[in-house]
């Protein structure tokens, strides 16, 4: 069997704009100006003043009744990165802990996968899994810092991709990403190193199809 070169690849905070979207939910759930709620967020929250165990209702109430994960916008030029590096032959492999409260697990799934066709992002894999590393992939793009230690702990290449909730870490990542540009690059150059290695042939040019039979393609 031929092994892919594959992308492991977050989506909250990552490809979707989360936190932007959950701040407008947490302004009509309040009945606050949203201007009041500070974009800089770090991971749960504490900054908008969630009560014990509110989380989980906010949640509940953001995907099942403002379809949280079908609303939310994507992160600029995500879409289009994942979709150059698919063509050009890795393997999309997206992982998400989306399933983290009981019993809402069908509109969740359905949302999310209206949400990635209706962008346009191509996968071959699609995981809902808390262990990331448990879900191989040779790098990974992650916002969480828990899950950013935990692959780094596993010996995993991850790619940090900065938001407020990661920005704190110090002496920080070896590879950061500010943008999807920069998350492009240093994926790329993983994967054509990776290409060499296996005496393959690289594309033409960013974008474009492997010059070798792939029949796992995605446009
Ligand atoms: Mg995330």
């Amino acid at each position: 069997m031929v092994k892919d070169f594959v992308f492991g690849v977050d989506l909250d905070g990552v490809c979707a704009d989360f936190y932007g979207k959950m701040r407008a939910v947490m302004a009509e759930w309040r009945g606050v100006d949203v201007e009041t709620l500070t974009p800089h967020v770090s991971y749960g929250l504490p900054e908008w003043g969630l009560l014990p165990n509110e989380y989980g209702r906010l949640h509940r109430f953001a995907v099942t009744q403002r379809d949280l994960f079908l609303s939310v916008d994507p992160v600029p030029g995500a879409a289009q990165a994942i979709r150059r590096l698919g063509t050009e032959g890795v393997r999309i492999r997206i992982i998400t802990h989306r399933l983290f409260i009981r019993y809402f697990h069908k509109i969740a799934v359905a949302q999310t996968v209206d949400w990635l066709d209706r962008h346009g992002i191509p996968y071959w894999d699609l995981c809902f899994m808390r262990d990331k590393a448990l879900v191989d992939a040779d790098v990974y793009v992650e916002d969480s810092p828990e899950n950013i230690e935990r692959l780094q702990e596993a010996g995993k290449v991850v790619v940090a991709f900065t938001n407020s909730t990661n920005v704190h870490m110090h002496p920080g990542p070896v590879l950061r990403a500010d943008n999807w540009t920069s998350v492009e690059e240093i994926v790329r150059d993983r994967y054509y190193g990776w290409l060499r290695k296996a005496n393959k042939k690289l594309p033409e040019a960013p974008g474009h199809e492997p010059p070798w039979p792939n029949c796992r393609h995605v446009s």
